[in-house]
């Protein structure tokens, strides 16, 4: 992963139009393996596993949404993103919330064990 955020950086330093302050957050990019993401890193990455939810509280912004339109992340796409994200960014944290209540998806204790298994500085949800 590292290798192919370094194509990256490399070609976007290859535009003359990348200047100031994007420019160097371009070339912190894979210099430090303990933050690879460089300036750009999150230290907070809010993952959404569920659209969705039984509820409609008055503050957010599900209720914009049709209802019983259920959508749920798949294990494989869970654990792909948790690896990147583990790589990319060792040192964060991670959020199983969103647009939905993430505690409605029906492997949702899988998903809290693939985070802890794959990277784990600190996890959250909304419950
Ligand atoms: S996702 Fe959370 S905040 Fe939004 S309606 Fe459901 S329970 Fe309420």
């Amino acid at each position: 992963m590292v290798e192919q955020l370094l194509e990256i950086k490399k070609c976007l330093l290859a535009d003359k139009l990348l200047v100031g302050e994007m420019r160097t957050a371009v070339e912190s990019l894979g210099k430090n393996p303990k933050r690879p993401l460089g300036k750009v890193n999150s230290w907070w990455w809010w993952l959404e596993p569920v659209h969705g939810c039984n509820l409609a509280c008055v503050f957010c912004g599900m209720r914009l949404f049709k209802r019983n339109d259920w959508r749920f992340v798949s294990m494989e796409t869970w654990r792909v993103t948790m690896n990147i994200i583990a790589e990319l960014s060792p040192y964060g944290k991670i959020g199983i919330v969103g647009a939905g209540e993430s505690t409605l998806h029906p492997d949702f204790y899988e998903l809290a064990r693939v985070v802890a298994a794959a990277w784990c500085s600190a996890v959250c949800c909304d419950l």
